[in-house]
């Protein structure tokens, strides 16, 4: 540990670099940079976060500049949670890595790749982006000469792992253990995963009026829009083009304050020591109050009905379930075809677990495809007729 002192500010709920569990291979202190400014320096610099620019958040990627990507996605997200973070005094170093890490794992083409490549996966272990993210980080990225993966700390791999199965909880060990046994993994954790929401409930409002899918009027039928809508407009001399900037801009303060002002309250009735006693808890600390989730909720629920389940947007999951099963099924069938480190694991990993090894390795190299990189693979190689 370096003499500095990275945990200077910090409540003591928060994740402290001095009580860390540390990194899976064992690493000498920088010597002015703390643990967990390295793990977010190790994520900005992987090759998966570059390739999150050229990955679908909602609107594939080359359908217009404008629109967010997994990358300016992530980036939000960040922006909020290191916002809360500040004002509670949680680390917002680590959080920033959390973020930026969160989406490492997602497939090309959004959830609609996602859901492909896990009915290919279904008889081999299926594919949970959320793990991928992991599998990325602790694996996959080869940048180190002494270990795979980026080496990170317990902490930030906790948050990256939101959500988990029980049966692959159980091969994660310390990781997995809240999965099956209960438990929360620490606030900035916590934060993160609600930054997450916040953030794509309103840039998807954003975005989708922008694409035409939704309108205002639409809209208006949830209360946490109308309510800020109108009291842009009352307010009066807008320029048309800032009236969904500055209601986006509304919605995300409200609910961002909403959330801090309650974590706030729920910090101090449970006013735990540290963060062992926040992961012993039997609930999320970091919430928002419950009208405000009734909000949120009524906002998620119109973004799946009227604009993930528009029918552009639905063509676009056809195309995609076409791309990514037809590129699986050639590499599954042909490993050779992949480029030579992609078939050797194939090659390694099929004669230690069959089939489920291949297959993994194919996975692995399909869900790190970017949109654009998928699509012309498919073209060369299963069918050039395909249109986007
Ligand atoms: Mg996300």
């Amino acid at each position: 540990m370096s003499d500095r002192n990275h945990d200077g500010g910090l409540a003591p709920y928060a994740a402290h670099q001095v009580n860390s569990r540390g990194r899976l291979h064992s690493e000498q202190p920088h010597p002015y940079r703390g643990e967990f400014q390295r793990d977010r320096d190790r994520i900005i610099h992987c090759t998966a976060f570059r390739r999150l620019v050229y990955k679908t958040q909602v609107f594939v990627n080359h359908e217009g500049d404008l629109y967010r990507t997994r990358l300016t996605h992530s980036l939000e997200v960040a922006q909020i949670a290191r916002t809360v973070a500040i004002e509670l005094q949680l680390n917002q170093t680590l959080v920033e890595a959390i973020c930026l890490a969160h989406d490492l794992g997602h497939t090309p083409f959004g959830h609609a790749g996602q859901d492909t490549l896990n009915a290919c996966m279904r008889d081999f272990g299926g594919f949970e982006h959320n793990l991928q993210s992991l599998r990325v980080v602790d694996e996959l990225e080869d940048r180190y000469a002494a270990f795979s993966g980026l080496n990170l700390c317990f902490e930030t791999r906790e948050g990256i792992l939101k959500h988990c199965s029980r049966r692959n909880a159980r091969d994660l060990g310390e990781l997995g253990r809240r999965f099956i046994e209960g438990g929360q993994p620490g606030l900035e954790a916590q934060l993160a995963n609600l930054a997450d929401a916040i953030a794509y409930n309103n840039h998807d409002v954003d975005d989708g009026l922008r694409a035409g899918l939704i309108t205002i009027e639409d809209l208006c039928a949830v209360d946490l829009f109308r309510e800020e809508y109108e009291s842009v407009m009352a307010a009066g001399r807008v320029r048309a083009r800032a009236v969904v900037a500055e209601t986006v801009r509304a919605m995300i303060n409200r609910i961002v304050s909403d959330l801090l002002a309650t974590t706030r309250a729920n910090l101090a009735a449970a006013a735990p020591a540290d963060i062992d006693a926040v992961r012993a808890e039997s609930r999320s600390l970091v919430t928002f109050s419950d009208p405000t989730y009734q909000q949120h909720l009524a906002l998620k629920q119109f973004l799946r009905d009227s604009l993930y389940k528009h029918e552009k947007v639905l063509a676009m999951t056809r195309r995609a379930d076409t791309v990514v099963r037809g590129l699986f099924e050639l590499y599954f069938s042909d490993p050779a075809v992949m480029p030579q480190e992609h078939a050797r694991r194939a090659l390694a990993w099929g004669a230690e677990s069959g089939d489920a090894g291949r297959a993994r390795a194919v996975a692995d190299y399909v869900a790190g495809m970017t949109d654009r990189y998928a699509i012309s693979a498919y073209k060369q190689r299963v069918d050039d007729t395909i249109s986007w």
